[in-house]
């Protein structure tokens, strides 16, 4: 069923009775908060003779409830100093799990609201995570069929309005995108196919996409992700793409981003090549450019007014051979300065140097610009970090107080992110640049 639709729900009287769901999931600290006499009852009723209940989440059967399915998602305790947003988005996990496999197709949720600031987006967390932990591999999907694999039509979400069901569904349609471009393995994903996945992805034209895949010009203007590329080019089907996004709103724009991404479709580690099992999972090492597809494909759906957007994507295999590029070699960059190879498995600096420099183009004449660089960047960034997100600041991003922001917002929609505590040297210097790694 593809993308399960986020549907607003005004009120619980209503949707009891609402043909359209078969299931009603209770998500709460304290399940006795669910406002509904009847259903309290029948919870400490099986409470009785059931202990999970409270604890893990179950399914009950009740007349009352859509579908006779009545599931209990309790989220924990939420005053310790480590709990947060996130036991929200586990109990939600589990719960549309539970329902998926006890055949509901178009569950009800209802999520405790709570007024403690770290838990004001509960709702929307729930929804999102409910969304990812139904989201099946593109591969999966192309293999068995989405209907099969994906049967989850819709998720109905007592409280939530039009609005922000609407801008829900949008972010989560730009995760997806996003998923589907990270996730698969690296032959359904060579260059040219993300190139390709990105054209239909944006086929509506809301976002502008331009793909250039002709070696000399690649060569010419994006001569150190060429050497990246150097060994992958006699192999067709591996050949580089860079991929331009662009969004221009309606009216005046008021401020201006742009995003470098990184797209290594596979990282064998080049000459300096991966060893003892290091290389599996490499096909993930385009992730920076996947997670700036899909925030594109976002924009796209909510054409945000005042806000330009501009992305370029290097999409490109680190292929090992014979004519593979390797330490001590001095390449000249895009923008004129001169590299020397330290070790080809740092790749990545290399493919998004040149976006930069191209960014920093349309910088120079864009309004209030920011630019970021979005990778995979380095097994480093989980060593400093552990598994979140890292943000990396220059001087003019620290200023602008970019990590310290974008770490708030992350916390309440329980998508952390860390600023390692290094002075760091970033590779291009800009007015304002930052740049987040996606581990
Ligand atoms: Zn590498």
């Amino acid at each position: 069923m593809a993308l399960p639709l986020c549907v607003s729900v005004a009120d619980l009287a209503s949707a009891l009775s609402d043909p359209r769901f078969d299931a009603l999931i209770i998500i709460s600290a304290e399940l006795s908060n669910f406002p509904h006499s009847d259903f309290q009852q029948a919870i400490r009723q099986a409470a009785l003779i059931d202990q999970r209940i409270g604890k893990e989440p179950v399914m009950l059967q009740n007349t009352q409830a859509p579908g006779q399915r009545l599931i209990l998602a309790p989220v924990g305790p939420l005053h310790r100093d480590f709990d947060d947003v996130r036991s929200f988005a586990d109990a939600a996990k589990q719960a549309i799990t539970l329902a998926k496999n006890a055949g509901a197709r178009q569950p009800l949720v209802w999520v405790d609201s709570h007024d403690q600031p770290m838990l004001t987006k509960a709702t929307e967390v729930v929804y999102l995570a409910m969304a990812q932990a139904l989201w099946q591999p593109l591969e999966g999907r192309e293999a068995l069929g989405e209907d099969a694999i994906e049967p989850v039509a819709l998720i109905g979400m007592i409280g939530v309005d039009e609005i922000l069901a609407t801008t829900l569904q949008a972010i989560e349609t730009g995760k997806r995108l996003a998923r589907d471009l990270c996730g698969t393995e690296p032959e359904r994903m060579t260059p040219h196919r993300f190139a390709d996945y990105c054209v239909e992805a944006f086929a509506d034209g809301v976002v502008s996409v331009q793909v250039q895949t002709d070696v000399e010009t690649l060569q010419q203007q994006y001569p150190l992700m060429m050497a990246v590329a150097r060994s992958s080019l006699h192999v067709k089907r591996h050949k580089p793409a860079v991929v331009r996004l662009e969004y221009l709103p309606e009216g005046e724009v008021t401020q201006t981003l742009l995003f470098a991404g990184k797209g290594l479709v596979y990282d064998t580690g080049g000459a300096d090549v991966k060893i003892n099992g290091g290389m599996a999972g490499m096909s993930r090492d385009k992730g920076g450019a996947a997670a700036v597809a899909g925030f594109m494909k976002t924009v796209a759906l909510l054409k945000p007014a005042g806000l330009k957007v501009i992305a370029e994507i290097g999409a490109v295999r680190n292929s090992i051979g014979s004519d593979a590029f390797v330490p001590d070699e001095i390449i000249r960059s895009h923008a004129g300065v001169r590299v020397r190879i330290g070790n080809t498995d740092a790749e990545g600096r290399l493919v998004l140097a040149d976006l930069m420099s191209h960014l920093k183009i349309d910088a120079a004449t864009a309004v209030n610009p920011t630019l970021f660089s979005v990778a995979t960047l380095t097994g480093h960034a989980a060593r400093a970090v552990g598994p979140y997100t890292a943000l990396v600041e220059n001087g003019a991003a620290l200023q602008l107080g970019l990590s310290a922001t974008l770490a708030q917002y992350g916390d309440i929609w329980g998508d952390r992110v860390k600023s390692p505590a290094v002075d760091v040297k970033i590779l291009v210097s800009s007015s304002h640049v930052a740049a987040p790694m996606m581990c």
